[in-house]
């Protein structure tokens, strides 16, 4: 099948077996295009915790399936089209991992990003994402210690914006860490109007945060999630932006903001796992319903009881 006889049987499937899709904002154009919603680790989650559908296909990568499964009603199943969709970050830290370092820190609060394993969220007393972490971090009693996990450039971040000490996993993401501040520095000189909007897993955000504080940059950059960036540039008055995330961003950027100009901060921020999912492995999914997620108990309980602590604080 040609991708527009793939396309269209999507379509009919997902009607047929009143199917949810769901895409993260950095799969593939054509994936997001056929979404009945695309949105960050946040807002999949909630959405996949509202439905009511009893098939959703999340795609995305391996974890947030697994997030999607232990917030599921009783009936519902998700599948994701490729079972090998992993991330370099989550697997900086493993459940037993984590045990370990808590047995350091008794008495510590484990604050995990989402980008981790059922695993490790089932040792963790809240999870985050980059649009709730400070949140978050804010909602804990000053006097108790944090395990912040695994992303040190978000950890950091989140640091220097509440002021909070905290114990940081020196976990990173591949894809983001490979942004240099210098790029930002050079690329400010370049586009003197452009906003320029860095996600905080970037390696180069809590510097950029500096080197902006001590005047050392030309403008002051928008540290935002993917949603974040995404209601930014809907309200600003800025006609150019420099986004430094993973380049699949710029398709909702460009769909929602044709008339605005979107450049990569580096064309080779791509992540090859999101990558993964494809007009093809989607068919195959729906059509056979194959590639189920499914977290068992006890896990499941355990790693709901930190996702829904955060989504209860988000409001
Ligand atoms: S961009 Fe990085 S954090 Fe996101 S899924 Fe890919 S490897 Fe994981």
């Amino acid at each position: 099948m040609d991708s527009k006889e793939l396309i269209s049987e999507i379509k009919r499937l997902k009607n047929e077996k009143n199917a949810l899709i769901l895409a993260h904002n950095y799969v593939k154009g054509e994936i997001q295009d056929l979404a009945d919603y695309v949105g960050d680790s946040l807002g999949l989650s909630r959405k996949s915790a509202e439905t009511d559908n009893e098939l959703i296909v999340f795609c995305a990568v391996h974890f947030m399936a697994e997030t999607a499964s232990v917030l599921a009603k009783r009936r519902q199943r998700i599948l994701c089209p490729d079972l090998n969709a992993g991330c370099s970050l989550s697997e900086t830290i493993t459940g037993s991992q984590l045990k370990e370092w808590k047995k350091e820190h008794p008495d510590a609060i484990v604050v995990s990003y989402v980008n981790t394993s059922a695993e490790v969220k089932a040792e963790s007393d809240y999870c985050c994402t980059s649009g709730n972490a400070l949140n978050v971090v804010r909602s804990i009693p000053e006097d108790k210690d944090i395990l912040f996990l695994p992303d040190m450039f978000l950890g950091a971040w989140v640091q220097e914006v509440t002021g909070r000490k905290m114990h940081i996993w020196p976990g990173e993401c591949h894809v983001h860490a490979s942004l240099p501040p210098e790029r930002i520095q050079d690329l400010m000189k370049v586009h003197s109007d452009a906003d320029f909007l860095i996600h905080p897993e970037c390696g180069c955000s809590t510097s950029c945060m500096y080197l902006g504080s001590v005047g050392k940059l030309e403008k002051k950059p928008h540290i935002l999630s993917t949603a974040g960036m995404v209601k930014h540039a809907e309200k600003s008055n800025a006609e150019t932006f420099v986004v430094a995330t993973e380049t699949g961003i710029l398709h909702p950027l460009k769909k929602s903001l044709p008339k605005k100009e979107f450049i990569p901060a580096s064309d080779s921020m791509v992540c090859q796992y999101m990558k993964m999912v494809t007009l093809e492995k989607l068919y195959l999914s729906l059509r056979d319903e194959k590639h189920e997620v499914k977290v068992e108990e006890p896990l499941k309980s355990k790693a709901k009881k930190a996702i829904v602590r955060m989504l209860d604080i988000d409001g």
